[in-house]
């Protein structure tokens, strides 16, 4: 990118719950550090102009689970140089994924008195499943330093530093007691990709792998120990892989494991 100009930036939103988007608005502090740098060209929830693309960054949050969200996301492909997946919901389908695993419409005409008027895709999937997407920032929500490191990297012109490797090390580095060695809590940390700042096994509980599996996710590994060493039911064990990133491919196979 031209280091003489503001980076273009643009947040577009799919099907989510905004929460991504907040985590922008919370990190305003931290966005003074790169203002200069940066002009918001498009943001709807945090400025009321919105300038014309082409844009040289676009966030986006949400997965495609209708099908304005697939049209949107050709229009946002077309009209941005990167791409950034935002959050678990654009990285691997998020929490709305779940309906994936069961038949959608049995649960919508049950909910809703008007289950025709709503226009769903068959699947909610994560963006890339779509488009070429250039970077990918996971977490639910996701971490704002790691989204300023990557506006920064794409300054630069050079690779962002987000970590592909599990939790696990990041306890280490910070010097967390393990929660599964010392106390027996069931950890999903083994399996899931750093990023977060172990902020769950900081305060003496498990994580429950809102980031997404890591580069070398051995989930039949750590399957194994809750059910062999910490005596987790299965049913408990296949629920844990279907949670926030249940759609991701290898905590959705650990948990059709039979
Ligand atoms: S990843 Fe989580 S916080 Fe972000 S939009 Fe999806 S549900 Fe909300
Ligand atoms: S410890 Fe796990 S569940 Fe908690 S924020 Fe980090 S990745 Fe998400």
């Amino acid at each position: 990118m031209n280091p003489e100009k503001k980076i273009k930036l643009a947040v577009w939103k799919l099907t989510s719950c905004d929460g991504c988007q907040l985590q922008l608005i919370n990190a305003e502090d931290r966005f003074l550090s790169i203002a200069g740098v940066v002009e918001f060209a498009r943001f709807p929830e945090g400025f009321r102009n919105v300038a014309r693309g082409r844009y040289d960054i676009s966030l986006v949050e949400g997965s495609v689970t209708t099908p304005r969200d697939a049209r949107l996301v050709q229009q946002i492909r077309r009209q941005s140089r990167v791409v950034v997946a935002m959050g678990a919901c654009a990285t691997s389908g998020g929490i709305q994924a779940l309906r994936n695993f069961s038949d959608a419409g049995k649960w919508m005409r049950m909910i809703y008195p008007s289950p025709g008027t709503i226009d769903i895709l068959k699947k909610s999937t994560a963006l890339s499943d779509h488009i070429h997407v250039d970077h990918e920032l996971r977490g639910c929500p996701i971490n704002p330093d790691q989204l300023i490191e990557l506006i920064a990297a794409c300054r630069q012109g050079r690779k962002p530093n987000l970590p592909t490797h599990s939790l696990c090390q990041e306890c280490k580095r910070m010097g967390y007691i393990c929660v599964t060695v010392a106390s027996g809590v069931p950890c999903m940390g083994p399996v899931t990709q750093a990023g977060c700042g172990a902020i769950c096994p900081a305060v003496g509980r498990g994580c429950y792998g809102c980031f997404g599996p890591c580069d070398t996710a051995n989930t039949r590994a750590l399957h194994e120990v809750w059910q062999r060493q910490l005596e987790v039911p299965v049913d408990d064990i296949r629920r844990a892989f279907r949670g926030i990133t249940a759609w991701a491919t290898p905590f959705r196979r650990e948990s059709e494991r039979r």
